[in-house]
């Protein structure tokens, strides 16, 4: 009989604020946890992690689902869910939209949140959203705090995700390119083995301004700042590039890919991008 199986049935909560949902995770830790779409705790669930004995169901919380255009950025509530996002225009011609496009199948996007995508630490929007330097709003019990997506594995303390503040200059404009692309195992309805992601500007003097993510496996989500700088210096090459890439990098062995496999793969996709793409229109490698 496996864990699952043999646990009791927990009790569910349906709190309406997020101070309440975070003062019940609070009052029952360390047997308790937070649920909004429950497609990833369900995979989980089956291999035999049980829910905890107080289930928080985050869903019926006012402002998570719904999205708001301020000012300076479009806030899109963390309980909203991947279908919901890709239906929204300003999501959907960006490479936000292409990552949740490429999210299992729909039946899991209706149910799978952003919030949920984010939090469980792996999901395929986390690249996207880092290039495009969106922004977590989160609540940790006393006050709303705003962190970049890079830095929320390494926040110190307990966070409820409330939303997703992503910037207005979202779009590519004519000088940008914004990239997303995924590895899976085949072609689609797959997890993926690596997703990667980038928005950059070349420069006049051949240098180009790039904000470059990746997660991959197991990995947790990565910013690449040194293959960022690498390629901020004119006369960059793509041999500087791995240099650089792989000093951000290490990926170790898993059971479907080895490390090597995923270093090798995510620096080519980059350099497809910031490389091959400028060459090719000019005549340069593809020539060869
Ligand atoms: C068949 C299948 C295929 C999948 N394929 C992919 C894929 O290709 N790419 C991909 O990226 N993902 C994939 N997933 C993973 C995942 O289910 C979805 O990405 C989904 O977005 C998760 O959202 P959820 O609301 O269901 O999360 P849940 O299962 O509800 O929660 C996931 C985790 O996040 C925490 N959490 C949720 N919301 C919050 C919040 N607001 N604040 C704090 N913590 C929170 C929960 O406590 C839990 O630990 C797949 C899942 C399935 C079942």
């Amino acid at each position: 009989m496996d864990a699952a199986q043999t646990t009791v049935t927990p009790v569910v909560w349906i709190p309406e604020t997020v101070q309440e949902a975070f003062a019940l995770y609070q009052e029952f830790l360390p047997d308790a946890e937070w649920i909004a779409g429950g497609t990833w705790r369900q995979v989980e669930r089956e291999k035999g992690k049980a829910f905890a004995g107080n289930v928080i169901v985050l869903e019926r919380i006012f402002g998570l689902a719904s999205l708001q255009e301020e000012e300076k950025y479009v806030r899109v509530g963390a309980c909203m869910t991947l279908e919901q996002l890709i239906q929204e225009a300003v999501i959907s011609r960006e490479i936000l939209g292409e990552a949740m496009r490429r999210i299992a199948a729909p039946a899991v996007r209706t149910r799978g949140t952003i919030g949920g995508n984010i939090m469980y630490g792996h999901g395929d929007t986390l690249p996207a959203l880092i290039a495009l330097q969106a922004e977590l709003e989160i609540w940790n019990g006393e006050s709303y705090d705003r962190i970049p997506v890079e830095e929320a594995a390494s926040y110190d303390g307990v966070f409820l995700l409330t939303a997703v503040l992503l910037p207005k200059t979202l779009e590519a404009g004519p000088e940008e390119v914004h990239f997303f692309e995924k590895i899976g195992r085949r072609e689609a309805f797959t997890a993926s083995l690596l997703a990667v992601s980038g928005c950059f500007c070349r420069q006049g003097d051949g240098s180009v301004r790039a904000r470059l993510a990746l997660v991959g496996g197991k990995d947790a989500p990565l910013r690449l700042r040194q293959a960022e700088a690498c390629v901020a210096e004119p006369g960059w090459t793509p041999e500087a590039f791995f240099e650089a890439f792989a000093a951000d990098y290490q990926p170790e062995d898993e059971p479907f890919s080895s490390g090597n496999y995923r270093l090798q793969a995510a620096a080519h996709l980059f350099l497809s991008h910031l490389w091959l793409d400028d060459k090719a229109e000019k005549g340069g490698v593809h020539k060869a």
